[in-house]
């Protein structure tokens, strides 16, 4: 049985701190329908928190794989215009957009990752104008998951249901600290551990980052003028604090879009749109994908890179130690919210524009002319190792080791 009692902590997290709904706000929520409970929780949570109005968007992958199973072919290449309207409606009207993911890491398997990806660019490219606003923390949102059995069963294979969606829930709790005693107090400690990192790496003005690893990883990249690290929470135009990830364990920052020479290689697997892809590298030359392989999923691998341009190009990069909550219960969860928190990782496609100084404001030309990547993907993947070293180059040459067997260098965590 789930603990109601975290249960109920856990939305009012979600609710709080999250997404932070402000007095007279509209909030979307997106549910999937096996989870239409904890929906309720939360719609309820949000009006006491002083919403205006909680629209629920119900998900439903069951649906969505019978459609790319049985649907008209032509269907992949369009986008409702009423969908559409609805992203763009309510993020004019500053609506929060709070997104509860529990995905079946597996549901789309044996669909023609081709079909996927026409459907998943014709919709990017749609709701291109929301995305932007989300992006550029114009409106505030924030991703979460609850277990669903599809999901429990992947991650905990061999249990019945009802073991594997309790252990799945176990760790989630743990993963966001649910299990503390104040929960929202641990969450600003954790804020505040953030900083200090985000305080060290502003200090020191890194030039760029030399990553080195056992499993082949060799990369260097350069780090574009007046960049940002962020993390441990975002700033809306209205001045008030949301965390866009729920957990989340990550400082990150965003390479010159040609500045990234070398291998990386995989740490984990990927769930890339209900597909795996396992074992997987790539190699840049300044700043340009120009070879990659994986053991497996390499269709989707390939679907996922030929995008468009900036989707052969990196948008962000990413420090999670490897000793920290999530990644020390060892569980692979399939789930990139909470693999992507366990691991040191790279996302390729589109950067986020606040990860440069005034880049919120810039143009599309700007922002490429500034190094910041644009794509119709952003896509993490974890590189992340007990061996990974990490060395911080200066502009004046000299070196910094940053990362240390997987874990921040002694010093800077405090
Ligand atoms: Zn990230
Ligand atoms: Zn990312």
């Amino acid at each position: 049985m789930v603990n109601m009692e975290w249960l109920e902590k856990y939305a009012e997290l979600l609710v709080r701190i999250g997404i932070n709904v402000q007095k007279g706000q509209t909030i979307v929520l997106a549910v999937p329908v096996e989870s239409a409970d904890f929906a309720h929780l939360l719609q309820k949570r949000a009006y006491a928190a002083g919403a205006r109005e909680v629209v629920l968007r119900w998900i439903d992958e069951v649906a969505a794989r019978i459609t790319y199973d049985l649907a008209d072919d032509a269907i992949f290449d369009e986008f409702p215009e009423w969908s559409k309207q609805f992203f763009n409606g309510y993020a004019d009207k500053g609506a929060g957009f709070l997104s509860i993911v529990a995905s079946d890491p597996e549901i789309m398997k044996g669909i023609d990752p081709k079909k996927i990806s026409r459907s998943m660019k014709v919709r990017s490219k749609a709701l291109e104008y929301f995305r932007m606003r989300q992006m550029s923390n114009k409106n505030t949102w924030c991703v979460a998951s609850i277990p669903s059995a599809a999901w429990a069963r992947k991650v905990f294979p061999g249990l019945s249901d009802e073991k594997a969606i309790e252990k799945l829930w176990e760790a989630i709790f743990k993963s966001v600290r649910i299990d503390q005693a104040d929960p929202v107090q641990a969450w600003r400690d954790h804020q505040r551990a953030l900083t200090q990192r985000m305080d060290f790496l502003h200090a020191s003005a890194f030039t760029a980052l030399r990553y080195r690893s056992g499993l082949g990883t060799d990369l260097t990249i350069r780090l574009p003028e007046n960049y940002i690290w962020a993390g441990g929470g975002e700033t809306c135009p209205e001045g008030y604090v949301f965390i866009a990830n729920m957990p989340t364990e990550e400082v990150f920052t965003l390479p010159h879009r040609e500045g990234a020479n070398g291998k990386i290689v995989s740490s984990l697997p990927l769930n890339h749109n209900g597909s795996l892809i396992e074992d997987f590298w790539f190699s840049f030359k300044d700043g340009l994908v120009v070879d990659y392989g994986a053991a497996r999923g390499l269709d989707t691998l390939k679907e996922m890179l030929e995008t468009d341009e900036g989707s052969r190009r990196l948008g962000e990069v990413a420090l999670v130690p490897y000793d920290s909550p999530i990644s020390n219960q060892r569980i692979l969860f399939y789930n990139t919210l909470f693999d992507e928190n366990a691991s040191c990782h790279f996302a390729l496609g589109k950067a986020y524009p606040s990860c440069v100084k005034g880049g919120d404001e810039m143009s599309p030309e700007q922002l490429l002319a500034a190094g910041v990547n644009d794509s119709l993907i952003h896509v993490d993947f974890m590189i992340g190792t007990a061996d990974l070293s990490i060395t911080g180059i200066k502009a004046d040459g000299s070196e910094v080791p940053v990362f240390i067997k997987g874990n921040f260098a002694p010093g800077i965590d405090g």
